[in-house]
Parts: C-alpha cells; sequence; structure tokens
C-alpha cells in the first residue's frame, strides 16, 4: 500500500502523459499524432506553414492564444483569450477549417459556438490543460450526490470557469448554472446569487479555487470562511453537511499549475529587486499573492492595462512567460520596463505542445484534404454547454 492509500486519498492523475503515440480516453488529454510530423530542425518549416496556408486560404481560419509561442502566433489570423477567440471563430462562418492554437476545452468550445458545418483542429492533442482534467464529469457528478444527500443541492448554483471540459460546462448548463471567464467572474457570481432568495444561495464553482475565491473575497466582500474548498479526492469531498450548508462558495479543489506558482516571496522579492514596481497578476494566482499586488486582471486586463502605463513605469506580471516576454519586448521600446513576476522560467507546458512543426503538419493535412485532429463536442454535451455559454452571454 502506498503513502496516498495509507492516508485514504486517491492518488491525482499524472498532469501530464509522457511523450508517444497514445491516448488517455479517461481525460482531455492525448499524444497521437497520425502521419508524418516534420523535423523540429527542419529549416523550411516557416515556409512550409506560409505556403500551406496560402493554399488554403480563406478556408481557413487560425486563431492564437495568448500563451502560444512566438513561432505559432505569427501565423494567427486573431489572437485572444479562449472566449473572444471562440466567438471570433464563430463570426468567421466562411472558415471551413478553425486551426486552434490553444488548449483542448479552448477548441472544445470553439467547436459549441461555431457551425456544424465548420471542422475544429487541435494541431496537437496532447495541448490539454491540467486545471480542466482536475474536474472530471464523473467526479462532478458524485460531488452532486454529496451536495444533494446534505441537502444542500436545491440552493446551489454551479458556475464554471470557460478552462473546463465541454462535459462540465454541459453539467452547468443542466443544473441551471453558467459558464465565467476571468473579466466576468464577478458578473457570474452575482448572477448565481441573484437565482436563489437573499442569503440563501450558495455557489459550487469549478474547477479553479484560486478564481473562485479572488472573486467572492475580493469582489463581493465575502470572508475567507464563506469559503469552503471541496476535494473529489476525499470522501465527501472532505466536508461535513454542516461545512457544506455554512458556506457560501463551495470551491472545486482545482488550480492553474502556471498561475498556482507564484508566491508571496515572488512578491516581495520584486519589489525589494525593483523599486517603484507595480505588480499585476492574473486572478487565477493565490489569494494571498493577489492580495500583496497592486492589480489584478484578466490577460485582457493586463494588455489594456500595459498599454495605458506610462513611459518610465516599472512592472512585474504574474501571467503565463510567453506572454510577458512579447510584452515586455512589444513596450520596451516606449520606455516601460516589464519583468516576469518570478526567478523561475514558468511556461504553460501544454500550451507550448503546439509548436511549429504541429502547425505545419496541421495546415499541410488540410491542404491536402486531410481532416486531422478534429475536435468535435457531441450533440447532448454541446447541447446543454450551450445553455450555459448563453448564459454567460445574457449577464448584465
Ligand atoms: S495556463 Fe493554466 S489554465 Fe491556462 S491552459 Fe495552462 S494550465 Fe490551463
Amino acid at each position: 500500500m502506498n503513502t496516498a492509500q495509507t492516508l485514504g486519498v486517491e492518488p491525482t492523475p499524472l498532469a501530464l502523459l509522457l511523450l508517444g503515440r497514445d491516448a488517455d480516453p479517461a481525460s482531455e488529454r492525448g499524444v497521437d499524432c497520425p502521419g508524418d510530423l516534420p523535423a523540429a530542425s527542419d529549416p523550411d518549416l516557416v515556409e512550409r506553414a506560409r505556403a500551406a496556408k496560402a493554399r488554403l486560404g480563406d478556408r481557413v481560419f487560425v486563431l492564437g492564444h495568448h500563451y502560444q509561442r512566438d513561432e505559432v502566433i505569427q501565423f494567427a489570423d486573431v489572437t485572444g483569450d479562449s472566449f473572444k477567440l471562440a466567438r471570433d471563430a464563430a463570426a468567421r462562418p466562411e472558415a471551413e477549417y478553425i486551426v486552434f492554437c490553444g488548449v483542448h476545452f479552448m477548441a472544445e468550445s470553439a467547436d459549441i459556438l461555431t457551425s456544424d458545418a465548420q471542422r475544429v483542429v487541435l494541431p496537437d492533442l496532447a495541448a490539454g490543460c491540467s486545471m480542466a482534467d482536475m474536474a472530471t464529469g464523473e467526479q462532478v457528478a458524485e460531488a452532486w450526490d454529496v451536495l444533494t444527500e446534505a441537502g444542500v443541492a436545491a440552493d446551489t448554483v454551479p458556475v464554471t470557469y470557460m478552462n473546463s471540459s465541454a462535459d462540465i460546462k454541459a453539467f452547468t448548463g443542466r443544473h441551471g448554472g453558467t459558464v465565467c471567464t476571468s473579466s466576468n467572474a464577478r458578473r457570474a457570481l452575482e448572477w448565481a446569487f441573484a437565482q436563489r432568495p437573499e442569503g440563501a444561495g450558495r455557489v459550487l464553482f469549478l474547477p479553479d479555487q484560486h478564481l473562485g475565491r479572488n472573486t467572492a473575497v475580493r469582489d463581493l466582500g465575502m470572508s475567507l470562511d464563506d469559503c469552503v474548498v471541496y476535494n473529489p479526492h476525499r470522501p465527501n469531498g472532505g466536508l461535513t453537511a454542516d461545512q457544506l450548508r455554512n458556506a457560501r462558495m463551495i470551491l472545486w479543489r482545482g488550480h492553474c499549475s502556471v498561475h498556482g506558482r507564484f508566491s508571496l516571496d515572488s512578491v516581495n522579492e520584486v519589489r525589494a529587486r525593483i523599486p517603484g514596481v507595480q505588480v499585476l497578476v492574473h486572478p487565477e494566482c493565490k489569494h494571498e499573492v493577489v492580495s500583496a499586488a497592486d492589480h489584478v486582471g484578466s490577460t485582457e486586463h493586463i494588455i489594456r492595462m500595459l498599454d495605458a502605463a506610462p513611459a518610465g513605469s516599472k512592472w512585474a506580471i504574474g501571467t503565463e512567460l510567453n506572454l510577458v516576454r512579447r510584452l515586455a519586448d512589444r513596450y520596451a521600446p516606449e520606455g516601460k520596463e516589464i519583468v516576469f513576476l518570478d526567478r523561475t522560467v514558468c511556461f504553460c507546458s501544454t500550451m507550448n505542445r503546439i509548436d511549429l512543426p504541429h502547425l505545419v503538419w496541421a495546415l499541410e493535412s488540410l491542404a491536402d484534404g486531410r481532416v486531422v485532429n478534429r475536435i468535435q463536442v457531441d450533440t447532448e454535451t454541446e447541447r446543454y454547454a450551450k445553455v450555459a455559454l448563453e448564459r454567460m452571454l445574457a449577464l448584465p
């Protein structure tokens, strides 16, 4: 018996599969890549990507998430966060193929929001999201049974972060809840609490405990004691029926492996190193980091703030490194000093799975008439996930 079993804790699945050719049906991860992937050392990769894209013309629309590598983002027709990209794809119905340079849950959302005639392609199926994988449909259904047993499910409104699988979005749609992004989490929570008589309701927030806690405490003025954490690896989530009844926010025990790395020490260290620096972090960071920061906001908010910052200002940014580096380069000529919040390198490893060889392979396959790595959400899941997404779009 190993230590985890001795403690009565289910071992957490590995964050990533080892490289190779295989797929993990129990999660959104996979490493299957049929056909021949160009060698990373091929000096013609940029030219090949350009040529394949030109052959496809308007039939292809390439989306690039802000956290993608430079070598990939240069081929994006549009860049943005996951929700903006899904909407951009829906606004291009003439594009037969949507190549999503991002991670699996984003490609799913694009498939849900685009027409049936459009096909969404993820260049590498191993580009999952460790946070999205922390809440599976089975685990969340089990948690709902626990809430029902405790007599609190009827008063609970589920709210899921965009960074979740289509299954979880569908669960939320089926149970009267909504999706949120890091930009509208406050409005989503206000909406959710307004669905129940004042003081009677609670929210089950999936899958990012930090975004849920930060929004409840910072934006809605709740106390940390109003929040409990549901651990899917413990019996009954590790909570008593009384704890569930007394909670206003039931936070799923999930986190982003990139933003979760920033610590209070990172904030203190950068303040000592760069006098006058302003610390700007994403709300997926831990509560102590967000509390110590000068500003908090979504990826789009971070970009807008840096854009509006005066020359000579100094910034330490707590979000994914590819984006921070790009912003540092973009604003250096304007005299804005932008550094990464932590001293250790912190890329999103799954975002980085989309590289030039995978993009070339996907584009050339499409140009040759082969649709590879298609992401397709089944009709029933899509129907309810859409309900939750449409509630988000209707938020005041
Ligand atoms: S940065 Fe975090 S939330 Fe975003 S894809 Fe990577 S692991 Fe998932």
